[in-house]
Protein backbone atom coordinates (compact mmCIF):
# COMPACT_ATOMS: atom_id res chain seq x y z
CA UNK A 1 0.00 0.00 0.00
CA UNK A 2 1.13 3.67 -0.66
CA UNK A 3 2.59 5.49 1.56
CA UNK A 4 2.80 9.69 1.98
CA UNK A 5 5.45 10.67 4.24
CA UNK A 6 5.99 14.27 5.65
CA UNK A 7 8.51 16.64 3.64
CA UNK A 8 11.29 17.50 6.07
CA UNK A 9 14.21 19.46 5.64
CA UNK A 10 14.29 17.54 1.83
CA UNK A 11 13.20 14.58 3.02
CA UNK A 12 10.34 12.38 3.20
CA UNK A 13 9.93 11.08 6.49
CA UNK A 14 7.77 8.90 8.27
CA UNK A 15 6.45 9.72 12.25
CA UNK A 16 8.02 9.17 14.90
CA UNK A 17 5.40 7.46 16.53
CA UNK A 18 4.96 5.45 13.52
CA UNK A 19 0.73 6.83 13.67
CA UNK A 20 -0.95 6.76 10.19
CA UNK A 21 -4.25 7.74 8.75
CA UNK A 22 -6.06 6.08 5.55
CA UNK A 23 -6.97 8.78 2.99
CA UNK A 24 -10.08 6.98 0.87
CA UNK A 25 -11.11 7.57 -2.19
CA UNK A 26 -14.28 9.91 -2.83
CA UNK A 27 -15.45 7.84 -5.15
CA UNK A 28 -15.91 4.31 -4.55
CA UNK A 29 -14.43 4.38 -0.49
CA UNK A 30 -11.68 2.50 -1.48
CA UNK A 31 -7.96 2.74 0.17
CA UNK A 32 -5.76 5.91 -1.97
CA UNK A 33 -2.87 5.84 0.84
CA UNK A 34 -1.96 5.78 3.73
CA UNK A 35 -0.94 9.12 5.27
CA UNK A 36 1.74 9.52 8.27
CA UNK A 37 -0.07 11.63 10.82
CA UNK A 38 2.64 14.11 12.48
CA UNK A 39 2.32 15.54 16.10
CA UNK A 40 4.71 17.38 17.84
CA UNK A 41 7.68 16.18 17.00
CA UNK A 42 7.27 16.05 13.67
CA UNK A 43 6.21 20.24 13.89
CA UNK A 44 9.35 20.96 16.07
CA UNK A 45 11.78 19.37 13.14
CA UNK A 46 9.80 21.26 10.03
CA UNK A 47 9.61 24.53 11.78
CA UNK A 48 13.54 24.49 12.79
CA UNK A 49 14.34 22.96 9.38
CA UNK A 50 12.07 26.16 7.75
CA UNK A 51 14.28 28.33 10.37
CA UNK A 52 17.69 27.17 9.32
CA UNK A 53 17.15 27.69 5.89
CA UNK A 54 16.35 30.94 6.27
CA UNK A 55 19.55 32.20 6.94
CA UNK A 56 21.17 29.05 5.12
CA UNK A 57 22.05 28.76 0.98
CA UNK A 58 18.17 30.00 0.56
CA UNK A 59 18.55 33.44 2.53
CA UNK A 60 22.43 34.04 0.73
CA UNK A 61 20.28 33.89 -3.06
CA UNK A 62 20.42 36.87 -4.87
CA UNK A 63 16.77 38.13 -6.18
CA UNK A 64 17.40 36.91 -9.60
CA UNK A 65 18.73 33.49 -8.76
CA UNK A 66 15.15 32.58 -6.03
CA UNK A 67 13.26 33.73 -9.15
CA UNK A 68 15.09 31.59 -11.14
CA UNK A 69 14.65 28.75 -8.61
CA UNK A 70 10.40 29.59 -8.99
CA UNK A 71 9.95 29.35 -12.93
CA UNK A 72 11.73 26.25 -12.44
CA UNK A 73 9.15 25.07 -10.19
CA UNK A 74 6.12 26.38 -12.44
CA UNK A 75 8.07 24.11 -15.40
CA UNK A 76 8.80 21.02 -13.40
CA UNK A 77 5.12 20.96 -12.39
CA UNK A 78 4.37 21.77 -15.94
CA UNK A 79 6.85 18.56 -17.27
CA UNK A 80 5.28 16.21 -14.53
CA UNK A 81 1.73 17.47 -15.37
CA UNK A 82 -0.08 14.28 -15.73
CA UNK A 83 1.01 13.25 -12.21
CA UNK A 84 -0.53 16.10 -10.29
CA UNK A 85 -3.45 15.36 -12.40
CA UNK A 86 -3.68 12.34 -11.25
CA UNK A 87 -2.88 13.13 -7.92
CA UNK A 88 -5.14 15.67 -7.49
CA UNK A 89 -8.15 13.57 -9.09
CA UNK A 90 -7.00 10.44 -6.78
CA UNK A 91 -7.61 12.93 -3.71
CA UNK A 92 -10.71 14.59 -4.57
CA UNK A 93 -12.26 12.44 -7.15
CA UNK A 94 -13.23 15.48 -9.54
CA UNK A 95 -13.45 15.39 -13.41
CA UNK A 96 -9.85 15.01 -15.40
CA UNK A 97 -11.09 18.48 -17.30
CA UNK A 98 -11.16 20.50 -13.96
CA UNK A 99 -8.12 19.20 -13.16
CA UNK A 100 -6.63 20.16 -16.57
CA UNK A 101 -8.36 23.31 -17.20
CA UNK A 102 -8.07 25.11 -13.98
CA UNK A 103 -6.68 23.58 -11.11
CA UNK A 104 -3.43 22.38 -11.97
CA UNK A 105 -1.92 24.64 -14.27
CA UNK A 106 -3.14 27.44 -11.55
CA UNK A 107 -0.62 25.72 -9.46
CA UNK A 108 2.68 26.62 -12.01
CA UNK A 109 0.93 29.86 -12.34
CA UNK A 110 1.37 30.51 -9.19
CA UNK A 111 4.87 30.28 -9.21
CA UNK A 112 5.71 32.60 -12.17
CA UNK A 113 3.54 35.09 -11.62
CA UNK A 114 4.58 36.10 -8.13
CA UNK A 115 8.09 35.60 -9.07
CA UNK A 116 7.35 38.56 -11.57
CA UNK A 117 5.34 40.69 -8.91
CA UNK A 118 8.66 40.53 -6.81
CA UNK A 119 11.39 41.17 -9.64
CA UNK A 120 9.32 44.56 -10.79
CA UNK A 121 8.65 45.85 -7.36
CA UNK A 122 9.52 49.20 -6.53
CA UNK A 123 10.42 50.07 -2.72
CA UNK A 124 9.96 53.96 -1.90
CA UNK A 125 12.07 56.50 -1.06
CA UNK A 126 12.21 60.26 -0.08
CA UNK A 127 14.46 62.98 -0.14
CA UNK A 128 13.55 64.44 3.45
CA UNK A 129 14.17 68.06 4.55
CA UNK A 130 16.58 69.03 7.72
CA UNK A 131 16.97 71.93 9.64
CA UNK A 132 20.70 72.21 8.70
CA UNK A 133 19.77 72.25 4.35
CA UNK A 134 21.94 69.04 3.90
CA UNK A 135 18.70 66.46 3.58
CA UNK A 136 18.03 62.58 4.87
CA UNK A 137 17.63 59.69 1.97
CA UNK A 138 14.60 57.74 4.22
CA UNK A 139 14.47 54.21 1.81
CA UNK A 140 12.69 50.96 2.33
CA UNK A 141 13.91 47.73 2.60
CA UNK A 142 11.53 44.82 1.76
CA UNK A 143 12.48 41.75 3.98
CA UNK A 144 11.06 38.24 4.38
CA UNK A 145 9.24 37.61 7.19
CA UNK A 146 10.66 34.33 8.26
CA UNK A 147 8.80 31.11 8.41
CA UNK A 148 5.63 30.90 7.06
CA UNK A 149 2.62 28.73 8.29
CA UNK A 150 0.63 27.34 5.63
CA UNK A 151 -2.61 25.52 6.73
CA UNK A 152 -5.00 24.53 3.71
CA UNK A 153 -8.53 22.84 2.90
CA UNK A 154 -9.53 20.07 1.21
CA UNK A 155 -11.32 21.81 -2.18
CA UNK A 156 -8.94 22.75 -4.55
CA UNK A 157 -5.96 21.73 -2.58
CA UNK A 158 -3.30 22.48 -5.12
CA UNK A 159 -4.16 25.82 -6.52
CA UNK A 160 -5.09 26.97 -2.63
CA UNK A 161 -1.57 25.34 -1.54
CA UNK A 162 0.54 27.15 -3.60
CA UNK A 163 -1.58 30.64 -4.14
CA UNK A 164 0.57 30.40 -0.51
CA UNK A 165 3.73 28.65 -1.33
CA UNK A 166 4.20 30.49 -4.41
CA UNK A 167 4.52 33.96 -3.23
CA UNK A 168 6.35 33.20 0.42
CA UNK A 169 8.70 31.89 -1.29
CA UNK A 170 9.36 34.74 -3.88
CA UNK A 171 9.53 37.23 -0.68
CA UNK A 172 12.52 34.90 0.85
CA UNK A 173 10.24 33.25 3.80
CA UNK A 174 10.37 29.66 4.03
CA UNK A 175 7.23 27.22 4.48
CA UNK A 176 5.60 24.98 6.52
CA UNK A 177 2.25 23.59 5.27
CA UNK A 178 -0.20 21.61 6.50
CA UNK A 179 -2.43 20.08 3.94
CA UNK A 180 -5.97 18.88 4.75
CA UNK A 181 -5.96 15.36 6.42
CA UNK A 182 -8.44 14.81 3.22
CA UNK A 183 -6.00 16.07 0.37
CA UNK A 184 -2.63 15.34 1.37
CA UNK A 185 -0.95 13.50 -2.07
CA UNK A 186 0.09 16.73 -4.47
CA UNK A 187 1.50 19.12 -1.18
CA UNK A 188 3.65 15.73 -0.90
CA UNK A 189 4.24 15.69 -4.93
CA UNK A 190 5.86 19.26 -4.89
CA UNK A 191 8.40 17.89 -2.94
CA UNK A 192 10.07 15.99 -5.29
CA UNK A 193 9.74 19.37 -7.60
CA UNK A 194 11.36 21.42 -5.25
CA UNK A 195 14.08 18.40 -4.52
CA UNK A 196 14.59 18.05 -8.72
CA UNK A 197 14.86 21.82 -9.65
CA UNK A 198 17.56 22.33 -6.65
CA UNK A 199 15.00 24.46 -4.35
CA UNK A 200 17.44 24.48 -1.27
CA UNK A 201 16.70 21.84 1.82
CA UNK A 202 14.28 23.44 4.38
CA UNK A 203 12.69 25.85 2.16
CA UNK A 204 9.70 23.81 1.52
CA UNK A 205 8.49 21.64 4.55
CA UNK A 206 5.39 19.29 4.59
CA UNK A 207 3.61 18.03 7.84
CA UNK A 208 0.77 15.48 7.30
CA UNK A 209 -2.26 15.67 9.91
CA UNK A 210 -5.41 16.76 11.18
CA UNK A 211 -6.58 20.01 13.33
CA UNK A 212 -7.37 20.56 16.94
CA UNK A 213 -4.64 18.64 18.67
CA UNK A 214 -2.75 17.22 15.53
CA UNK A 215 -0.50 18.89 13.86
CA UNK A 216 -2.55 21.81 12.92
CA UNK A 217 -2.56 23.18 15.96
CA UNK A 218 0.75 22.13 17.18
CA UNK A 219 1.87 24.45 13.99
CA UNK A 220 0.02 27.16 14.45
CA UNK A 221 1.01 27.58 18.27
CA UNK A 222 4.30 27.01 17.13
CA UNK A 223 6.88 30.29 18.16
CA UNK A 224 9.23 29.65 15.70
CA UNK A 225 6.29 30.49 12.78
CA UNK A 226 6.15 33.78 12.08
CA UNK A 227 3.12 34.37 10.42
CA UNK A 228 0.24 32.19 9.66
CA UNK A 229 -1.61 31.76 6.45
CA UNK A 230 -5.39 30.06 6.67
CA UNK A 231 -7.59 28.84 4.26
CA UNK A 232 -10.94 27.01 5.80
CA UNK A 233 -13.84 27.52 7.56
CA UNK A 234 -14.36 30.91 9.61
CA UNK A 235 -15.00 28.92 12.45
CA UNK A 236 -11.31 27.04 12.63
CA UNK A 237 -9.87 30.87 11.24
CA UNK A 238 -11.04 31.79 14.76
CA UNK A 239 -9.27 29.07 16.57
CA UNK A 240 -6.25 29.90 14.47
CA UNK A 241 -6.25 33.89 15.58
CA UNK A 242 -6.29 32.92 19.01
CA UNK A 243 -3.25 30.50 18.32
CA UNK A 244 -1.63 33.60 16.73
CA UNK A 245 -2.51 35.74 19.27
CA UNK A 246 0.32 34.39 21.76
CA UNK A 247 3.67 35.75 20.21
CA UNK A 248 1.93 38.71 18.00
CA UNK A 249 2.04 36.34 14.59
CA UNK A 250 0.56 37.98 11.72
CA UNK A 251 -2.40 36.48 9.87
CA UNK A 252 -4.41 36.09 6.30
CA UNK A 253 -7.82 34.33 6.04
CA UNK A 254 -9.31 33.09 3.37
CA UNK A 255 -12.69 31.92 4.67
CA UNK A 256 -16.19 30.84 4.19
CA UNK A 257 -18.53 32.18 1.83
CA UNK A 258 -22.89 32.39 1.33
CA UNK A 259 -22.67 34.18 -2.20
CA UNK A 260 -25.31 35.44 -4.12
CA UNK A 261 -26.03 35.50 -8.14
CA UNK A 262 -28.21 38.00 -9.13
CA UNK A 263 -29.98 37.85 -12.21
CA UNK A 264 -31.48 40.72 -13.75
CA UNK A 265 -34.36 40.31 -16.72
CA UNK A 266 -31.67 42.22 -19.57
CA UNK A 267 -29.01 39.47 -18.82
CA UNK A 268 -27.91 37.40 -21.70
CA UNK A 269 -30.21 34.70 -21.03
CA UNK A 270 -27.86 31.60 -21.84
CA UNK A 271 -24.63 33.26 -20.38
CA UNK A 272 -26.47 33.78 -17.18
CA UNK A 273 -27.65 30.17 -17.03
CA UNK A 274 -24.45 28.71 -17.68
CA UNK A 275 -22.33 31.18 -15.33
CA UNK A 276 -24.90 30.27 -12.68
CA UNK A 277 -24.79 26.61 -13.10
CA UNK A 278 -20.99 26.75 -13.15
CA UNK A 279 -20.77 28.94 -10.03
CA UNK A 280 -23.59 26.25 -8.37
CA UNK A 281 -21.94 23.08 -9.13
CA UNK A 282 -18.43 23.07 -10.39
CA UNK A 283 -16.70 20.93 -7.97
CA UNK A 284 -19.51 20.11 -6.75
CA UNK A 285 -20.51 23.21 -4.91
CA UNK A 286 -17.07 23.37 -2.96
CA UNK A 287 -15.58 25.83 -4.45
CA UNK A 288 -15.42 29.22 -1.72
CA UNK A 289 -16.38 31.54 -4.37
CA UNK A 290 -19.64 28.87 -5.67
CA UNK A 291 -23.15 30.47 -4.98
CA UNK A 292 -25.30 29.09 -2.99
CA UNK A 293 -28.17 31.91 -3.08
CA UNK A 294 -29.89 33.01 -6.59
CA UNK A 295 -31.67 35.70 -7.14
CA UNK A 296 -33.60 36.75 -10.55
CA UNK A 297 -35.40 39.16 -11.20
CA UNK A 298 -39.34 38.38 -11.60
CA UNK A 299 -40.42 38.55 -15.21
CA UNK A 300 -37.42 35.87 -15.44
CA UNK A 301 -37.97 33.68 -12.33
CA UNK A 302 -40.05 30.46 -14.08
CA UNK A 303 -37.88 30.03 -16.77
CA UNK A 304 -33.92 30.43 -14.96
CA UNK A 305 -35.44 28.10 -12.41
CA UNK A 306 -36.20 25.66 -15.59
CA UNK A 307 -33.27 26.35 -17.33
CA UNK A 308 -31.44 25.63 -14.47
CA UNK A 309 -32.77 22.35 -13.49
CA UNK A 310 -32.75 21.57 -17.05
CA UNK A 311 -28.66 21.80 -16.88
CA UNK A 312 -28.49 20.35 -13.01
CA UNK A 313 -29.93 16.94 -14.35
CA UNK A 314 -28.30 17.28 -17.27
CA UNK A 315 -24.58 16.39 -15.20
CA UNK A 316 -23.05 13.28 -16.16
CA UNK A 317 -21.57 11.40 -13.03
CA UNK A 318 -18.40 8.97 -13.03
CA UNK A 319 -14.85 8.23 -12.32
CA UNK A 320 -12.46 11.51 -12.73
CA UNK A 321 -10.77 9.56 -15.58
CA UNK A 322 -13.55 9.25 -17.68
CA UNK A 323 -13.62 11.43 -20.56
CA UNK A 324 -17.57 11.67 -20.76
CA UNK A 325 -17.78 12.71 -16.45
CA UNK A 326 -18.68 16.13 -15.93
CA UNK A 327 -19.86 15.80 -11.71
CA UNK A 328 -17.73 14.13 -8.86
CA UNK A 329 -18.76 13.51 -5.58
CA UNK A 330 -18.18 15.25 -2.52
CA UNK A 331 -14.64 14.96 -0.68
CA UNK A 332 -15.80 12.55 2.16
CA UNK A 333 -19.03 10.93 3.53
CA UNK A 334 -18.43 13.51 6.78
CA UNK A 335 -18.70 15.76 4.25
CA UNK A 336 -21.78 14.23 3.02
CA UNK A 337 -23.55 13.73 5.90
CA UNK A 338 -22.97 17.44 6.70
CA UNK A 339 -24.74 18.29 3.29
CA UNK A 340 -27.82 15.55 3.25
CA UNK A 341 -28.29 17.33 6.75
CA UNK A 342 -29.06 20.74 5.02
CA UNK A 343 -31.35 18.98 2.27
CA UNK A 344 -33.23 17.56 5.11
CA UNK A 345 -33.42 21.08 6.98
CA UNK A 346 -34.51 22.28 3.12
CA UNK A 347 -37.37 20.35 3.13
CA UNK A 348 -38.14 20.41 6.51
CA UNK A 349 -37.97 24.19 6.37
CA UNK A 350 -40.84 24.59 3.46
CA UNK A 351 -38.45 24.12 0.43
CA UNK A 352 -39.62 23.42 -2.72
CA UNK A 353 -37.75 20.87 -4.08
CA UNK A 354 -37.13 21.84 -8.10
CA UNK A 355 -34.52 19.09 -8.54
CA UNK A 356 -32.34 16.64 -6.42
CA UNK A 357 -32.48 16.66 -2.95
CA UNK A 358 -30.42 13.64 -2.48
CA UNK A 359 -28.65 10.71 -3.13
CA UNK A 360 -28.44 9.65 -6.78
CA UNK A 361 -28.30 5.64 -7.60
CA UNK A 362 -24.78 4.91 -8.86
CA UNK A 363 -23.68 2.13 -10.30
CA UNK A 364 -22.70 -0.76 -7.89
CA UNK A 365 -18.37 -0.27 -8.49
CA UNK A 366 -19.72 3.34 -7.37
CA UNK A 367 -21.99 3.13 -4.76
CA UNK A 368 -19.97 3.23 -1.55
CA UNK A 369 -18.61 6.86 -2.90
CA UNK A 370 -19.59 10.22 -1.30
CA UNK A 371 -22.08 11.18 -3.85
CA UNK A 372 -25.47 13.63 -3.68
CA UNK A 373 -27.08 15.04 -6.50
CA UNK A 374 -27.46 18.80 -7.46
CA UNK A 375 -29.95 20.27 -6.02
CA UNK A 376 -32.56 23.73 -5.98
CA UNK A 377 -34.71 25.16 -3.66
CA UNK A 378 -37.56 27.38 -4.80
CA UNK A 379 -39.86 29.25 -1.46
CA UNK A 380 -37.62 29.49 1.13
CA UNK A 381 -37.76 32.73 3.83
CA UNK A 382 -34.11 34.42 3.85
CA UNK A 383 -34.21 33.35 7.49
CA UNK A 384 -33.95 29.59 6.73
CA UNK A 385 -30.60 27.93 7.60
CA UNK A 386 -30.00 26.67 4.12
CA UNK A 387 -30.26 30.75 2.80
CA UNK A 388 -27.82 31.99 5.36
CA UNK A 389 -25.84 29.43 6.40
CA UNK A 390 -22.42 27.97 4.06
CA UNK A 391 -23.23 24.39 3.07
CA UNK A 392 -20.22 23.80 0.56
CA UNK A 393 -22.46 21.44 -1.73
CA UNK A 394 -23.72 21.50 -4.79
CA UNK A 395 -27.26 23.43 -4.04
CA UNK A 396 -28.61 26.88 -4.17
CA UNK A 397 -32.04 28.53 -3.27
CA UNK A 398 -33.49 30.55 -5.97
CA UNK A 399 -35.45 33.40 -4.93
CA UNK A 400 -37.14 36.63 -7.04
CA UNK A 401 -36.69 39.88 -6.86
CA UNK A 402 -38.26 43.30 -7.63
CA UNK A 403 -35.66 46.15 -7.76
CA UNK A 404 -31.96 46.85 -7.91
CA UNK A 405 -32.56 48.32 -4.10
CA UNK A 406 -34.20 45.29 -3.18
CA UNK A 407 -31.75 42.49 -4.42
CA UNK A 408 -28.88 44.99 -3.07
CA UNK A 409 -30.70 44.31 0.62
CA UNK A 410 -30.94 40.64 0.31
CA UNK A 411 -27.20 40.29 -1.06
CA UNK A 412 -25.89 41.96 1.50
CA UNK A 413 -27.95 40.29 4.36
CA UNK A 414 -25.44 37.88 5.30
CA UNK A 415 -22.32 37.33 7.36
CA UNK A 416 -20.54 36.63 4.71
CA UNK A 417 -18.69 38.66 1.98
CA UNK A 418 -16.59 37.00 -0.22
CA UNK A 419 -18.26 37.10 -3.85
CA UNK A 420 -21.21 37.95 -5.82
CA UNK A 421 -21.87 38.02 -9.66
CA UNK A 422 -24.18 40.28 -11.27
CA UNK A 423 -25.83 39.34 -14.95
CA UNK A 424 -27.03 42.55 -16.63
CA UNK A 425 -26.68 44.12 -19.57
CA UNK A 426 -26.76 47.54 -18.19
CA UNK A 427 -22.84 48.15 -17.08
CA UNK A 428 -24.28 51.74 -14.67
CA UNK A 429 -26.25 49.49 -13.16
CA UNK A 430 -23.40 46.73 -12.59
CA UNK A 431 -20.82 49.39 -11.19
CA UNK A 432 -23.08 50.91 -9.07
CA UNK A 433 -24.07 47.88 -7.59
CA UNK A 434 -20.15 46.39 -7.31
CA UNK A 435 -19.83 49.49 -4.94
CA UNK A 436 -23.00 48.65 -3.41
CA UNK A 437 -22.27 44.96 -2.34
CA UNK A 438 -19.99 44.27 0.12
CA UNK A 439 -18.07 41.22 -1.04
CA UNK A 440 -13.70 41.32 -1.38
CA UNK A 441 -15.11 40.18 -5.46
CA UNK A 442 -17.97 40.99 -7.90
CA UNK A 443 -18.08 39.65 -11.13
CA UNK A 444 -20.12 41.20 -13.92
CA UNK A 445 -21.70 38.81 -16.51
CA UNK A 446 -18.63 36.05 -15.28
CA UNK A 447 -17.81 33.99 -12.81
CA UNK A 448 -14.39 32.64 -11.29
CA UNK A 449 -12.06 34.47 -13.93
CA UNK A 450 -9.05 35.38 -11.78
CA UNK A 451 -6.11 37.37 -12.89
CA UNK A 452 -3.47 36.95 -10.00
CA UNK A 453 -2.57 40.26 -10.07
CA UNK A 454 -5.38 42.00 -8.76
CA UNK A 455 -6.57 41.67 -4.76
CA UNK A 456 -8.37 38.33 -3.29
CA UNK A 457 -10.14 38.14 -0.34
CA UNK A 458 -12.79 38.19 1.53
CA UNK A 459 -15.37 40.82 3.55
CA UNK A 460 -16.90 40.25 6.87
CA UNK A 461 -16.32 37.03 8.22
CA UNK A 462 -15.00 35.87 4.84
CA UNK A 463 -11.46 36.82 5.79
CA UNK A 464 -9.09 39.11 6.80
CA UNK A 465 -6.32 40.76 4.47
CA UNK A 466 -5.82 40.62 1.08
CA UNK A 467 -3.51 38.46 -1.33
CA UNK A 468 -3.02 38.39 -4.95
CA UNK A 469 -0.29 40.69 -7.01
CA UNK A 470 1.67 42.93 -4.66
CA UNK A 471 -1.14 42.71 -2.13
CA UNK A 472 0.47 39.10 -1.14
CA UNK A 473 4.11 41.41 -0.72
CA UNK A 474 2.09 43.42 2.11
CA UNK A 475 1.79 40.00 4.14
CA UNK A 476 4.98 38.07 3.33
CA UNK A 477 7.20 41.04 3.59
CA UNK A 478 7.76 43.35 6.22
CA UNK A 479 9.13 47.13 5.26
CA UNK A 480 12.08 47.78 7.01
CA UNK A 481 12.53 51.98 7.20
CA UNK A 482 16.31 53.43 6.53
CA UNK A 483 17.00 57.33 6.85
CA UNK A 484 20.42 58.42 6.30
CA UNK A 485 21.21 61.82 7.18
CA UNK A 486 23.19 63.27 4.44
P1 LIG B 1 -11.48 23.54 7.70
O1 LIG B 1 -11.48 24.84 8.39
O2 LIG B 1 -12.25 22.42 8.31
O3 LIG B 1 -9.99 22.97 7.56
C1 LIG B 1 -8.99 23.70 6.87
C2 LIG B 1 -7.63 23.28 7.40
O4 LIG B 1 -7.51 23.69 8.76
C3 LIG B 1 -7.36 21.78 7.38
O5 LIG B 1 -6.03 21.57 6.99
C4 LIG B 1 -7.58 21.38 8.83
O6 LIG B 1 -6.87 20.23 9.21
C5 LIG B 1 -7.05 22.60 9.54
N1 LIG B 1 -7.56 22.79 10.90
C6 LIG B 1 -8.77 22.45 11.39
N2 LIG B 1 -8.86 22.81 12.70
C7 LIG B 1 -7.69 23.39 13.03
C8 LIG B 1 -7.16 23.94 14.23
N3 LIG B 1 -7.87 23.98 15.35
N4 LIG B 1 -5.91 24.46 14.21
C9 LIG B 1 -5.17 24.44 13.08
N5 LIG B 1 -5.61 23.88 11.92
C10 LIG B 1 -6.86 23.37 11.89
O7 LIG B 1 -11.96 23.83 6.22
P2 LIG B 1 -12.19 22.77 5.04
O8 LIG B 1 -13.42 21.99 5.36
O9 LIG B 1 -10.93 22.04 4.76
O10 LIG B 1 -12.46 23.73 3.78
C11 LIG B 1 -13.72 24.23 3.46
C12 LIG B 1 -13.86 25.67 3.93
O11 LIG B 1 -12.82 26.45 3.35
C13 LIG B 1 -15.14 26.34 3.50
O12 LIG B 1 -15.64 27.12 4.56
C14 LIG B 1 -14.71 27.24 2.35
O13 LIG B 1 -15.56 28.35 2.11
C15 LIG B 1 -13.36 27.66 2.81
N6 LIG B 1 -12.54 28.13 1.70
C16 LIG B 1 -12.32 29.47 1.57
C17 LIG B 1 -11.57 29.95 0.51
C18 LIG B 1 -11.34 31.43 0.30
O14 LIG B 1 -10.53 31.77 -0.53
N7 LIG B 1 -12.01 32.30 1.04
C19 LIG B 1 -11.02 29.05 -0.41
C20 LIG B 1 -11.27 27.70 -0.25
C21 LIG B 1 -12.02 27.24 0.82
Amino acid sequence: MRVIDHFIDGEYTSSLSGRQFEKRSPVDNSLVARISEGGQPEVEAAVAAARRALTGEWGRLTLDQRVDLLYGVANEITRRFDDFVAAEMADTGQPQHVMKHAFIPRGAANFKVFADVIRNVANESFQTPTPDGRGALNYTLRVPKGVIGVVCPWNAPFLLMTWKVGPALACGNTVVVKPSEETPLTAALLGEVMNAVGVPRGVYNVVNGFGPDSAGAFLTAHPGVDAITFTGETRTGEVIMQAAAKGMRDVSFELGGKNAAIVFADADFDAAVDGVFRSCFLNSGQVCLGTERVYVERPLFERFVQALKVRAESVKYGRPEDHATTYGPLISHEHRRKVLGYYQRAVEEGATVVTGGGVPDMPADLADGAWVQPTIWTGLPETAAVVREEIFGPCCHIRPFDSEAEVTALANDNEYGLSTTIWTQDLARAHRMAAAIQVGITWVNAWFLRDLRTAFGGSKQSGIGREGGVHSLEFYTELRNVCVKL
